[in-house]
This record gives structure tokens, sequence and C-alpha cells, in this order.
């Protein structure tokens, strides 16, 4: 192999990588991704647009939903931290997590009183709960009271209103309620 051809498949090798991680979430550019910091934000959607892919903005701001089976996290078996897409807020823990069949990341218990905060939704001819991330308002999906024990909820999250950790695995804490 030439020096050309080395530095060719070089540049091949790098935009095949630009191009695989152009479609997430890039918490490098956005300044107001912070793990751990409850400081509420309160930025107005014009802010977020700057910072936010499209999809993740179309969930959380726009109040979208992904289509079931579509978004990330749905299957994922590995231990560790979801924080908010948008802000980096600690929301469940993967300890958590559980299969409930519809497509979505489904968890029964966020990590901490201050990761979501609900409100009522009757949008769609339907009487729902939103959950919102607590610290930047941000959409995440809907809670329901069908789940699992001990809690018996479903928060019913949209996958790409979520960023995953493996590095960083939590214990939520017993004491916390809905
Ligand atoms: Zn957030």
């Amino acid at each position: 192999m030439n020096k050309v051809t080395i530095i060719f498949s070089g540049l091949l090798l790098l935009t095949g990588i630009m191009s695989c991680t152009a479609q997430q979430q890039d918490e490098s550019k956005n300044p107001y991704y912070k793990p751990f910091d409850n400081t509420k934000l309160t930025l107005n959607n014009a802010e977020w647009k700057k910072v936010l892919t499209p999809k993740v903005y179309f969930i959380m701001r726009e109040k979208g939903t992904e289509i079931a089976n579509t978004g990330p996290y749905v299957h994922n078996p590995v231990k560790g931290m979801y924080y908010c897409a948008a802000c980096g807020n600690a929301l469940f823990s993967s300890d958590t997590k559980f299969d409930s069949g519809t497509g979505w990341p489904s968890f029964f218990k966020p990590f901490n009183g201050k990761s979501v905060i609900t409100s009522k939704d009757n949008s769609y001819g339907m009487e729902r709960d939103e959950v919102l991330c607590a610290r930047c308002g941000g959409h995440l999906g809907h809670v329901f009271d069908d789940g699992p024990p001990p809690t018996h909820l479903r928060y019913c999250m949209n996958g790409y209103a979520l960023h995953f950790d493996e590095h960083e695995v939590y214990q939520t804490k017993p004491d916390t309620k809905k």
C-alpha cells in the first residue's frame, strides 16, 4: 500500500465514522448537557434548536413520539444510566428497566426526586400523564399505572430523549417515590 492509498483509505474510514455518528445526539456540542447539575434550564426553542438533532428536537421540544421499535435502547440489556438527551439530567438507572413489549424503553421508577415531573396531557382524546425532564422541561414520554411491582408504574420513554452511559451504574434510591 503506498502513501496516497493509505491517506485515501484513512479519509474513507473517517467519512464512514462521521456518517455513522451523524444521527446520534452529540453532547460535546451541547453546552447545556451537564449530568448531575440540577440547575433549572429555561431556554427557548430557538436555543434548543441550535444544539439538538432534528429528531431529538421534534420529540423533546415539540412533544413528538418516535415510532415503536425504531428508537434506541428498547432492548438494551447493558447496565448503566439513562440521562436526558437534552440536558444530561440523570433520569433512570438500568436496574429499573423492564421489557414492556411496547417497543419503547420502559422503567418502573425514576432515578430520584429531581429526575422527572409529570403533567396532565389530554391530547388525542386520551387522558395521560406526560413525563418531562425536571431540569429542562423536555418531553420524555408518558407514565401509565400498568407497570410491574414494586411501583406498578410504567414510564414509557422515547429512546431518542435518552442518552445511555454504560460506564456509570447507580442504584435507584429506595426512598424515591413517583
Ligand atoms: Zn433535561
